[in-house]
C-alpha cells in the first residue's frame, strides 16, 4: 500500500487552517448572508470529508486531535450560524416596524407589506436550508468520531469507545428505564490457538468472532473489543433469561465454526460472563462484576455462560 500516513501535527495544521479560512470568510462579510454561511460549512464538510480514513486511522493521537478540532470547528460553525440567525430576526423586526410607521396616503400599504412578506419567507426558507446543512454536518460528525473509535482489524468500536459509553450511562442512569445488559467474551486458549496455527490465521478467528457478534446482536446493541482477545456487549432492553440465552447462542456459533486450516478444523470456543446495569454502578463497577462471571466461566471448564446479574 502506498499511501502517505498523516502525522498528527499535519492533521492538526490542516483542520486549524479550515477552522481559521471558515472565519476569515464570515468574519470578512459585513452582514454574512445565511447561504454565504452554508456554502462556507459545505466547504469545510467537503475538505474534511475527503481525507483519507486509512490516513487517518493509522495514528491514535491524530484521530483523538481531529476529533478534538472538528467538534470545535463545527461548534464555531453554529455559533456563527446562531448570530447570523439572531440577525435576520432584528431585520424582520426592523421591517415590521416601517411597514407600521408607513401611514402616508402616497404610500401602498398592501403592496409594501406583501413585498415584505415575501422576503420574510426567503429568509424563512433559508433558515430551513441552514437547518439541513446542520444536520448534515451533526451526522458526519458522528460518522467520524465513530470511525475514529473503532478498532481497526475487527471494525467494533475500541476500548476507549467503551469507556466513554460506560460513562454516560453510569452518569445517566436516571434516563435509562430499561435494563441494560454487559456480556463479556473471551476465547478459550487463544495463546496456544495462536502458537498452533499463527497470529495471521489469529486475527482472522478475532474477525470471524467480531463478524458473530455483529450478526447475532440487534441494531441498538453495541460491540466493542475489550482487549487482545476479548469482547464486550452491552444489550439493551431484555430480560436476564433472554441475555443468557443469547450469550448462549453465541458460544454455540462460535464452537459450531467451520475455519479450516491446511485441511484441519480449528477449534475455536469461547467462555462468556453475563452481568447486568445496577443502580449506582460505576463503568468499574459493572465492569469487574462481568469480569467476575467471566473468571467463573473460565475456572469451572470453559465454553460456557455464567450469569452474576445480582
Ligand atoms: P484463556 O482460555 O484462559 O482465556 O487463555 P488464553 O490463552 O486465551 O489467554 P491468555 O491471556 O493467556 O492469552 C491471550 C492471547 O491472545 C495472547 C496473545 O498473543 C493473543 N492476542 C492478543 N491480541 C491478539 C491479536 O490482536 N491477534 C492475535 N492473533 N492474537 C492476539
Ligand atoms: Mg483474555
Ligand atoms: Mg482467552
Amino acid at each position: 500500500m502506498d499511501y502517505v500516513i498523516m502525522q498528527k501535527n499535519d492533521l492538526k495544521a490542516l483542520v486549524e487552517q479550515i477552522y481559521e479560512n471558515l472565519l476569515e470568510r464570515i468574519d470578512a462579510e459585513e452582514e454574512p448572508t445565511k447561504g454565504q454561511v452554508i456554502g462556507y460549512l459545505k466547504d469545510a464538510v467537503e475538505i474534511v470529508s475527503g481525507i483519507n480514513d486509512k490516513d487517518i486511522d493509522s495514528i491514535e493521537h491524530a484521530k483523538e486531535s481531529f476529533n478534538n478540532s472538528y467538534k470545535e470547528l463545527v461548534k464555531q460553525s453554529l455559533n456563527s450560524y446562531k448570530s447570523t440567525n439572531q440577525r435576520f430576526g432584528e431585520l424582520t423586526q426592523r421591517n415590521q416596524e416601517t411597514i407600521e410607521q408607513c401611514t402616508s396616503k402616497h404610500i401602498d400599504v398592501d403592496t409594501l407589506s406583501s413585498m415584505f412578506d415575501e422576503i420574510q419567507s426567503h429568509m424563512i426558507d433559508e433558515v430551513k436550508k441552514a437547518n439541513e446543512v446542520i444536520a448534515d454536518l451533526t451526522s458526519k460528525v458522528k460518522i467520524l468520531e465513530e470511525t475514529s473509535n473503532l478498532d481497526p482489524l475487527t471494525k467494533v468500536f475500541n476500548r476507549r469507545a467503551l469507556s466513554s459509553y460506560l460513562g454516560e450511562i453510569c452518569s445517566n442512569q436516571g434516563a435509562i428505564s430499561y435494563p441494560l445488559h454487559l456480556i463479556m467474551l473471551d476465547i478459550d486458549n487463544f495463546k496456544t490457538i495462536n502458537d498452533k496455527y499463527g497470529h495471521i490465521t489469529g486475527d482472522k478467528i478475532l474477525i470471524f468472532i467480531s463478524n458473530i457478534l455483529r450478526k447475532t446482536l440487534r441494531d441498538g446493541d453495541k460491540i466493542f473489543r475489550y482487549g487482545g482477545e476479548e469482547f464486550t456487549v452491552i444489550i439493551n432492553r431484555n430480560t436476564d433469561e433472554q441475555c443468557e440465552l443469547i450469550a448462549n447462542r453465541l458460544l454455540t456459533l462460535v464452537s459450531s465454526n467451520r475455519l479450516i486450516y491446511m485441511g484441519e478444523r480449528i477449534s475455536v470456543t469461547a467462555s462468556i460472563g453475563v452481568t447486568k446495569l445496577h443502580a449506582g454502578d460505576t463503568p468499574d463497577s459493572l465492569l469487574s462484576r462481568a469480569d467476575k462471571a467471566l473468571y467463573m466461566s473460565k475456572r469451572n471448564g470453559k465454553n460456557m455462560v455464567t450469569k452474576v446479574c445480582e
